[in-house]
């Protein structure tokens, strides 16, 4: 069965002693993992390695980084690498969140650099696509994510592409409190792994998770995730409280 993920995107929030003693009651909490199941924490950079240490003992929850450089290395003050997130045990690593393309000017071939270097550092990739509202309205939606993963995704090779995890979010649910209703969002992943069977085949399109974001909390995880082909969620707001967030992951299927 594809990997089920609950996928934490804390962004610019928390002191560092309030991101460790929520990622402490999240993880003494009473939370019964299936073995295809993953918890996904994408905090801070300052935070990250204490975030490793602090998870490390409990199986299936893993850490996360919310951006990386498009560069390998260099005279790129401010940057952060790939190289160095492996260098201190990351596991995944957000691409392309729609805050990156709207705020940071993040384009979908700067993009393919990222998610290139991730791979080649055993960094897992959670790329995130998704369309504004306005082309939605024009139900231009399908082609426009098409386009992202093409320019993104599609130059991988068959074994590169079964190590990236996909992330729909639609940006008019972004932290809206608007969710994409449930078969808005089944529509979509289906309309992903289609293109993605299309690009590579069946049995490759079958086991690539796709998450749904947007406005996702306790109230309607278990309906959002027990779509087909939805495998999870990548959460904002509702991932800065525990008991939220706890009831969220307990939605996985
Ligand atoms: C996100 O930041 O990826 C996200 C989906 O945020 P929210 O859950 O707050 O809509």
């Amino acid at each position: 069965m594809r990997k089920q993920i609950a996928a934490a995107n804390w962004k610019m929030n928390l002191t560092y002693q309030q991101a460790i003693a929520l990622l402490q009651t999240i993880i003494a909490a009473d939370i019964t993992l299936k073995e295809n199941h993953s918890v996904v924490f994408a905090v801070p950079f300052p935070y990250l390695e204490k975030a490793i240490g602090t998870v490390q003992h409990r199986k299936n929850f893993l850490i996360s980084a919310q951006n990386c450089s498009d560069r390998k290395s260099g005279a790129f003050t401010g940057e952060v690498s790939t190289e160095m997130l492996k260098s201190i045990e990351v596991n995944f690593c957000l691409v392309g969140h729609s805050e990156r393309r709207e705020y940071f000017g993040e384009n979908n071939l700067m993009l393919a650099d990222k998610l290139n270097l991730c791979l080649v550092n055993g960094i897992t990739p959670i790329f995130c696509c998704g369309e504004a509202l306005g082309t939605r309205e024009q139900n231009q939606q399908n082609s426009y994510v098409e386009r992202q993963l093409r320019e993104s995704l599609f130059h991988l090779t068959r074994e590169e592409i079964l190590k990236v995890v996909i992330a729909y979010e639609p940006i008019w649910a972004i932290g809206t409190g608007k969710t994409a209703s449930t078969a808005q969002a089944q529509e979509m992943h289906a309309f992903i792994r289609s293109a993605l069977k299309n690009q590579y085949d069946a049995a490759i399109a079958d086991q690539i998770s796709i998450l749904y974001g947007g406005s996702v909390k306790a109230a309607n995880a278990k309906e959002i995730f027990g779509s087909k082909d939805v495998d999870g969620g990548l959460v904002g707001g509702a991932s800065l409280n525990a008991t939220e967030f706890i009831e969220i992951i307990k939605a996985l299927k």
